[in-house]
């Protein structure tokens, strides 16, 4: 019963409001305890330790706090995930290793990069992967912008795919994982379907050693999404390694949901 509530409560407010609404519930029971001498310092330390927390589960997308993001498959297959393309030689590589050994995956893309590239998106899509947006220009200010702003970073890329695909994409990954009150109004606005990852690589901050390649075999599970970065030439370079070690494990590589079905 409780648990049912709490799902239901979850699926109209999102975590971060209701820890908000739970956050001013407690500050105005404790405030009458509080003494008035020390009542701004008891102000200040409580807005503080609040904006902490926002700030920190702003980072951690699997935490669903913000919006509610798929980081799993429902299915026993693994899906692998390419992010901050397209890009002119990288997603060619990418796109030829996955052809030779039958994978299908999903593709990340940022706005301006299509413009650049919109033929290499048509590759993409013409082989059986699936696109998401990946914000248009991928600036390290994207957790703090909002407003109109946020929007055409978002929804820009959106439409630029769908013109290119000739179908509605609602796929959509926020770059850096970030998510925010914001991001999440966008979201939930456009029915966009937020996709998360279950498995990070770290591929942009470190090369893929054999060790490396083997770590994240071994902690490849049926339903994960992984994530990875095309653009990154030791990605490429480990891309047959890693199919390869995760097929040894018997698991086979599927996606969301096949093309030309709709995106809810
Ligand atoms: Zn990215």
């Amino acid at each position: 019963m409780t648990h049912n509530l709490a799902a239901l409560l979850s699926s109209v407010v999102s975590r971060f409001y209701i820890t908000l609404i739970l956050f001013l519930s407690f500050q105005f029971t404790f405030l009458f305890w509080v003494d008035p001498e020390h009542f701004l310092a008891y102000i200040i330390l409580s807005v503080l330790v609040f904006m902490i927390l926002v700030f920190v589960m702003s980072l951690l997308i699997r935490t669903n706090f913000f919006l509610q993001a798929q980081h799993k498959l429902d299915s026993d297959h693994v899906m692998l995930t390419f992010d901050d393309g397209p890009h002119p030689i990288n997603t060619h590589r990418t796109l030829d290793i996955l052809k030779e050994k039958g994978v299908k995956a999903m593709f990340f893309l940022i706005g301006k990069n299509v413009e650049q590239y919109p033929d290499v998106v048509e590759r993409i899509v013409q082989e059986g992967h699936l696109v998401g947006g990946h914000s248009y220009s991928h600036q390290f200010s994207f957790g703090f912008i909002m407003g109109r702003e946020l929007n055409r970073e978002i929804l820009r890329t959106q439409k630029i795919l769908s013109e290119i695909t000739g179908q509605e994409e609602k796929y959509f990954r926020p770059p850096f994982g970030v998510t925010n009150a914001h991001i999440a109004y966008v979201v939930k606005a456009h029915a966009l379907k937020t996709i998360g990852w279950s498995l990070r690589t770290y591929d942009t901050a470190t090369d893929f050693t054999s060790k490396k390649i083997n770590q994240i075999i071994q902690k490849t599970r049926r339903g994960s999404i992984v994530l990875l970065h095309e653009r990154m030439d030791s990605t490429c370079d480990a891309l047959p390694l890693l199919i390869d070690g995760i097929r040894n494990k018997g698991m086979e590589f599927g996606l969301l949901t096949p093309r030309n079905e709709t995106a809810k």
